[in-house]
């Protein structure tokens, strides 16, 4: 098959020489149980190595988030130093998650000089407990000026250290948060700490109310479902836009042959199987529990998915996965794409954050369940999901912006930008019923008594799925599926448990009043909940998120259609939002505009790499390509008519290309003048004025140069095609 597209040298290249013998695959296919977790420094070994009162001490810091006795810390940093060093390491890292969204590490070396002048191990509590990174290279939004430029990582006993195996050796990872000197969040995981920590105390209120007594911790739980691409390492060296910007600026679509269709159901390459295989293998190392892999819509397109996890850990998984998916790609001669829409035309990548939240005593809060006492929790605690969704929009649409992500919002791939919950049929029905309220009940003597025989048991799994819906209700979670794969979902989680405390909150504080007046329990909890539903049904919809009737239908019902990522961060500093961080103590002002500044920043800055990438692969290959074709094609018109043949379709050709080229011209200019002109100052004004003038430009260019793809032969075309990117496997 392939042998009829490409010719020879191109398959060579693509291979990369890479079979399936000589490869460690057998290795991989190790017992998952014999291997799970051996690289983390797990509850089971610190009960190993520590002294029995330095584990319960920690225990408490872990379980109950009692603050840390700072006598702990040097004994759990001996006890990990040892279990380190037993792995091979030689330097353990501050690891923390930066604004920049990706996750940063500064190695130190164990080695400290001991007094005979030579060296030993050294790792105490101080070391462990608290590092300070310069912290003038990170994104701080205004937080700290460059004099005070000092930020400190504090490590997070709630995720296990874990060590990283590479060629050079072997580095234990200390998952820290990163804060500014005063004392303000300069990382991802200190406001998701302090979110989950607010959906605690509210959720733990509400169940009170319910009689749940057994209960002494609630915390969200999260489980991600991750889009890439992998394309062969040789075509993404030739593709300036690639190392550059992690997508294409042009390219023109292949055209769409059975690959395309056949690549979601379609057995896993060989290449592509050893890489997920050994993905998987370090993933189950550091337990990280990667459960699902397959072929994703694309051609080229993949995915994994771990299993849930609590919220704090499945976020620093989260960051690990996308860092070994990227390690290990070049193992096998390719590199993996997490960009939301590496080539145009072809399905963009995303990442579905399913999310629920759970006690420590083991109830799934989100689930239905059988019996009507869980039924009354469940509906409790997803209704205040619902109205936390419709009071929050914004944020929604906040936690999945950025520039990348702009490409699939609303482009029939993707949810659109408006957000909306999709329930599934049984639930919408319990929801009707619920709103009907009272009367309707007393006439149906009781029979609607909430919680009680009316509401049917609800299926573990709601058959329906609609895969249109931003916001899902899946079974026993609910699925925010309009993340983007680049994204870091810390902050997707900050907002989902700050939102839901909120609602929690106040459906509890109206549980309450409702209870004065009641005569039961399950009389108070239908009114409210009957009361909410009405309130916030308007955010309910279950058809075709993707038509243009929704579109009409949201705006009437007067959700939010924040189109692009600047309108949408610069709802972020609203004051509905400002107050909502605050009474929750997730952020403060401070840490709100210093966040918002650094979203309009990098999507700034995204954009500007962009269209500085692509007017210089315009003018160093485009334009050359096309001029060398233009001659070849000038001159055979001019000797074939000296021979005395009429090359009319030649000459038209030479037509047809010189009109592209001068329109190229035109456009390429416009796109400069429009990148050239970018305000100074005010950030906001720079991103609006950006989405507003450049991203048409680039828009208006690559289409013309796309057109000249079409035209030009490949042998002047010196620029990988979709094709060999996209089929090569
Ligand atoms: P899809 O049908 O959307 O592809 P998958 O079955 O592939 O769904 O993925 C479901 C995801 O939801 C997995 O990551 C799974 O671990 C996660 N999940 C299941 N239960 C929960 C829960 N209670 N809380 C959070 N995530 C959950
Ligand atoms: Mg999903």
């Amino acid at each position: 098959m392939l042998h009829n597209r490409f010719s020879s040298s191109e398959i060579k290249a693509a291979s990369q020489d890479w079979t399936t013998q000589n490869t460690p695959m057998k290795k991989y296919t190790a017992d998952i149980n014999s291997i799970f977790g051996e690289l983390t420094y797990s509850l089971e070994v610190m009960e190993e190595k520590l002294p029995k009162n330095v584990f319960k001490s920690l225990l408490a810091t872990i379980d109950r988030g009692e603050p840390l006795d700072p006598t702990v810390a040097d004994a759990v940093a001996l006890g990990m130093k040892e279990w380190a060093i037993e792995h091979g390491a030689t330097h353990y890292t501050h690891w923390f998650q930066p604004l920049t969204g990706t996750t940063a590490e500064k190695h130190d070396s164990f080695i400290t000089p001991n007094k005979g002048g030579g060296a030993m191990a050294k790792f105490s509590g101080k070391e462990l407990i608290q590092g300070e990174p310069d912290a003038s290279s990170f994104p701080s939004g205004g937080l700290r000026a460059t004099f005070e430029a000092r930020g400190y990582t504090a490590w997070d006993p709630t995720s296990p250290a874990f060590i990283v195996k590479n060629h050079h050796g072997a580095t234990l990872c200390i998952p820290t948060a990163f804060a500014s000197w005063t004392g303000e969040a300069l990382d991802h995981k200190t406001p998701l700490l302090r979110s989950i920590e607010a959906l605690n105390s509210s959720s733990l209120e509400a169940l009170e109310l319910f009689g749940i007594e057994d209960a002494t911790k609630v915390f969200s739980t999260v489980g991600t479902e991750q889009e890439y691409f992998l394309v062969d390492e040789e075509y993404f060296y030739r593709r300036p836009d690639l190392i550059a910007t992690g997508r294409t600026l042009f390219g023109t679509q292949p055209p769409r042959g059975q690959e395309m269709d056949d690549h979601y159901f379609g057995s896993i390459p060989e290449r592509i199987l050893a890489y997920m295989a050994d993905v998987e293998y370090q993933m189950y190392r550091q337990g990280i529990p990667v459960q699902t892999r397959h072929n994703e819509v694309a051609p080229g397109q993949y995915e994994f998915a771990p299993l849930f996890e609590h919220a704090n850990i499945a976020c620093d998984h989260q960051q690990m996965i996308m860092q070994t998916m990227k390690n290990t790609a070049r193992k096998y001669g390719l590199v993996c794409l997490l960009h939301e829409k590496p080539f145009a035309g072809i399905n963009g990548s995303g990442k579905h954050n399913n999310w629920s939240m759970a006690t420590d005593s083991g109830i799934n809060l989100l689930e239905p369940g059988d019996t009507p006492h869980s039924n009354k929790l469940f509906l409790f605690f997803c209704t205040a999901v619902i109205k936390a969704v419709h009071e929050n929009q914004d944020l929604l649409r906040v936690a999945c912006a950025s520039a990348g992500n702009d490409h699939r919002l609303g482009a029939n791939e993707a949810p659109p930008a408006i957000m909306s919950i999709f329930l599934g049929d049984q639930l919408e029905d319990v929801y009707n019923q619920l709103e009907k309220g009272t009367a309707s009940k007393s006439k149906k003597s009781g029979l609607l008594g909430l919680g009680s025989q009316v509401l049917p048991p609800l299926p573990r799994h709601s058959g329906d799925r609609n895969r249109t819906s931003p916001f899902a209700f899946t079974g026993n979670k609910f699925e925010f599926r309009a993340v983007g794969s680049d994204q870091t979902v810390s902050f997707t989680n900050v907002v989902l448990n700050t939102i839901a405390a909120q609602a929690i909150k106040e459906l509890t504080a109206d549980l309450r009043a409702a209870l004065k007046k009641a005569k039961t329990f399950d009389k108070a909890l239908e009114t409210v909940l009957s009361n909410a539903i009405k309130a916030h049904k308007s955010i309910l919809f279950g058809g075709d998120g993707y038509s243009d009737d929704w579109t009409k239908e949201a705006a009437k019902r007067g959700l939010l259609n924040l189109r692009t990522s600047p309108d949408a961060f610069a709802e972020f500093k609203a004051k509905k939002n400002l107050d909502l961080f605050k009474s929750h103590k997730v952020f403060n002002r401070r840490e709100v505009i210093a966040r918002q500044e650094i979203m309009f920043e990098q999507y700034s800055q995204t954009l500007t790499i962009e269209a500085d990438c692509m007017a210089n692969m315009a003018r160093k290959h485009i334009m050359p390509n096309a001029v060398s074709y233009m001659k070849e094609l000038v001159n055979t018109v001019v000797a074939a008519q000296a021979t005395g043949i009429h090359a009319s379709g030649i000459a038209e050709t030479a037509e047809t290309l010189n009109e592209l080229i001068t329109t190229f011209k035109t456009e390429l200019d416009t796109l400069a003048d429009a990148k050239n002109n970018i305000p100074d100052g005010d950030i906001e004004k720079q991103a609006m004025y950006i989405r507003d003038e450049v991203v048409p430009a680039m828009h208006k260019l690559r289409i013309t140069g796309d057109l000249i793809e079409k035209l030009v032969p490949k042998n002047l075309w010196d620029l990988p095609s979709y094709e060999e990117m996209l089929f090569i496997k």
